[in-house]
């Protein structure tokens, strides 16, 4: 399973979106709109 599609652009409703781990944001490849990305309960951040 990708994280990729769990979370859409609210700009443009792209789901294929960029995710930037060290700086905990999302990316989205068609419109570049920055998403603020929070980890979800209980999902281990990936270091
Ligand atoms: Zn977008």
């Amino acid at each position: 399973m990708s994280k990729e599609t769990t979370k859409k652009c609210p700009n443009c409703g792209n789901t294929h979106l960029i995710l930037l781990y060290s700086i905990k944001l999302k990316l989205c490849v068609d419109c570049r709109t920055e998403i603020p990305w929070f980890l979800d309960k209980g999902q281990k951040p990936l270091l």
